[in-house]
């Protein structure tokens, strides 16, 4: 540690690019934080029922809902439902998870006049090299706490893939059989 008497000198020529400095770092801060508010993300690492990783989820908050960027290897090939569930636990066989994420208590399906539930997302076509790589968009759910949609409620949410297709008209599952791959989405 340098002494007072050492560090004046020094102190004194540089106090005004400190001062200098300081503002701009204030200024930095401030974008970072408004940048932040903006750009709300999240992710899902998800994985079988033995523990392995069969795909990665990043979730983008927009202003029309939340974008999710997908990718799979690994993974069961063919037609697969794709659901948020309700419960931010997975535990094989991921019934932890609960039903499908559903705060506006709609029916399951968008094939469902009183559907969907805000969980419900279009099928995964998984071709037989188990890797796939996809957008979608789910203008149902948040990523802003508080909000009755968010999927960051008391309890969390997770992002499930099931063994069978949607029908996206049966309540409330979509009779999409057991529950293959699961994971919870954090910050
Ligand atoms: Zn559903």
């Amino acid at each position: 540690m340098l002494s007072h008497s050492e560090m004046a000198p020094e102190m004194e020529v540089s106090m005004p690019i400190a001062r200098w400095l300081l503002s701009l770092a204030m200024a930095g801060a401030g974008c970072l934080i408004s940048l932040s508010a903006q750009a709300q993300t999240a992710k899902a690492a998800l994985k079988d029922a033995s523990g392995k990783e069969v795909g990665q989820a990043q979730l983008l908050q927009t202003p029309h809902g939340v974008l999710i960027k997908l990718s799979l290897k690994g993974a069961a090939p063919g037609e697969h439902a794709f659901h948020i569930h309700a419960v931010g636990k997975c535990e094989p066989p991921f019934t932890s998870a609960g039903g499908h994420f559903n705060p506006a208590s709609h029916k399951h399906g968008m094939g469902a006049a009183d559907g969907p539930h805000a969980g419900d997302m279009p099928n995964l076509h998984v071709p037989a090299s188990g890797e796939l790589m996809i957008e979608i968009a789910n203008p149902m759910i948040s990523l802003a706490k508080g909000q009755p949609n968010s999927v960051f409620d008391a309890d969390g949410s997770a992002m499930i893939i099931h063994a069978g297709a949607d029908d996206y008209k049966t309540d409330p599952t979509g009779n999409a059989g057991d529950r293959i791959a699961c994971g919870v989405i954090v910050e």
